[in-house]
């Protein structure tokens, strides 16, 4: 199966720093987040694709319009964070605030419950795995914020983390994760289905990884695709690389990938899943390889 998913996020969330946000002016960094998920919102009307759109609270108190046309198109809301904070730099009261404020704002704007969730950066690992109890307490289902392979900010660096599994919640709970997955490439994992990886490889690589997996999560952001943003100052060189390389041909390059895939949403995903024979996996005891089915 293959989903499509973007986290729709500003051209400057690649900054995760406590208080950054409410410290901006609009001069300095003006907003293209509207412009750029209509353009992609635009794109997949042609194809008549539908694609889960993870959603920054942030952007949802300032461009209401925008996350209520992206629902009338048909697309499914789901929510990334109110702040875009990591959530491995917060305590789990700042965390359950967060998700609680985030699904609240997303709820009342679309008259919808929220079921999917995405963390900044993928920052749900071994070490804050309590954060999906905090999700399913606010009726959340399915949890994407599993990146199968090193992230700089998350990531699970054991393998059999790149499939639909079972995570058993630190409380003994079960939710559904639908993760970033990876190709088995020279004895480690290749990242290749969204972001930076997405960018920087040719095409034809990643048609290929896809067509040899059974399981596709794509995910990407409004500002992958927009080759006139700003630069952002204070970035480290490897993180200036990873954000800005490859983004003159990634709308290309998108274009090739819906004309030649079909994708599901998050949700339509899940209900296609086996679970009662998913693998059980605690990612808080990862480290030490524990699996229990
Ligand atoms: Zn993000």
């Amino acid at each position: 199966m293959n989903i499509l998913s973007f986290d729709v996020e500003d051209w400057f969330h690649i900054r995760f720093d406590q208080g950054f946000f409410e410290g901006v002016s609009c001069s300095e960094y003006p907003s293209r987040v509207v412009d750029s998920v209509m353009t992609l919102l635009n794109l997949l009307d042609e194809v008549d694709i539908k694609a889960s759109f993870f959603c920054l609270g942030w952007v949802v108190e300032r461009y209401p319009s925008l996350i209520t046309e992206i629902d009338r198109r048909g697309h499914e809301i789901g929510s990334h964070s109110f702040s875009h904070r990591l959530l491995t730099s917060m305590d789990k009261m700042s965390v359950k605030e967060d998700i609680s404020s985030s699904i609240k704002i997303l709820e009342d704007c679309i008259s919808k419950k929220v079921q999917i969730y995405r963390a900044p950066a993928f920052s749900i690992c071994e070490k804050n795995s309590w954060a999906l109890d905090i999700l399913l307490d606010h009726g959340v289902e399915i949890d994407c914020s599993v990146f199968s392979g090193p992230h700089d900010f998350g990531g699970i660096k054991k393998n059999g983390f790149n499939k639909p599994f079972l995570i058993k919640t630190p409380s003994g709970s079960l939710i559904k994760e639908l993760p970033i997955g990876s190709a088995p490439f020279l004895g480690g994992n290749l990242m290749y289905s969204g972001g930076g990886y997405f960018r920087i490889l040719p095409y034809f690589l990643i048609k290929y990884f896809m067509d040899k997996s059974n399981y596709n999560m794509m995910y990407f952001h409004p500002r992958d695709f927009d080759p006139d943003q700003p630069m952002m100052n204070n970035l480290t060189i490897a993180r200036r690389f990873k954000s800005y390389v490859g983004l003159g041909g990634s709308l290309r390059k998108l274009r090739c990938l819906i004309a030649d895939f079909t994708f599901l949403t998050v949700t339509d995903a899940a209900r296609s899943v086996d679970w009662n024979i998913a693998p059980h996996m605690e990612i808080h005891k990862s480290l030490h390889g524990e699996n229990l089915r």
